[in-house]
């Protein structure tokens, strides 16, 4: 265990399981179609990649990447800073998201991605904390149910880091408080 975090939540082998679980539900849910899997950076990259790589059905690769706000400053707020480079007009849409907390920005997504008239749009997010939601919103494929607690690895930072660890755990407090960074 990397020694900034007091736990770890969901281990290696349980991550690569839930991911496979998700992934044979998709094949069977989209089978004889084509899928158009929307990331949404940067949280979504180590989810996204073993997700799709366990999918089989043909699949896109689109990103979008969201401003983030401060949970405890949130304003519901969201600004897109990388759009999708491909049009969504009659596709088969995936957004595929690390984590559900407040909802607010997968309700964003919802909405913005819409208005472009895809022909079906549904979303998978690694894990939801459901005790967190201010808007209630859709969720159709959930790998792992969290209690209130903030989380980082595979892919989930804190001040930019632990994205890379390979297990989700909860960072201890010294590492909290100590606001550790690369620079
Ligand atoms: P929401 O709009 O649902 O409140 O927030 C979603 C975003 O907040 C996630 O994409 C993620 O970036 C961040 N977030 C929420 N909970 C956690 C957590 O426990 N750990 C980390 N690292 N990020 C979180």
């Amino acid at each position: 265990m990397h020694k900034d975090l007091q736990e770890i939540l969901i281990s290696r082998e349980e991550l690569e399981a839930g991911v496979k679980n998700l992934a044979g539900r998709i094949s069977r849910d989209y089978e004889g179609r084509c899928l158009t899997v929307v990331g949404v950076l940067k949280g979504c990259v180590l989810f996204m990649s073993d997700l799709v790589k366990n999918v089989s059905v043909d699949t896109r690769l689109d990103f979008m990447m969201l401003s983030s706000y401060s949970g405890a400053h949130s304003t519901g707020v969201v600004r897109i800073l990388l759009d999708l480079k491909e049009s969504i007009e009659d596709c088969d849409v995936l957004i595929v998201e690390d984590i559900v907390d407040s909802g607010l920005t997968m309700e964003y997504m919802l909405q913005n991605l819409k208005t472009r008239r895809p022909r079906s749009l549904e979303v998978c997010t690694l894990l939801d904390k459901p005790s967190r939601r201010k808007t209630d919103i859709p969720i159709k494929y959930t790998g792992f149910t969290l209690e209130d607690k903030f989380v980082v690895g595979y892919g989930l930072d804190y001040n930019g880091l632990y994205r890379n660890l390979p297990y989700i755990g909860v960072l201890n407090k010294e590492t909290i408080e100590g606001k550790k960074t690369c620079l």
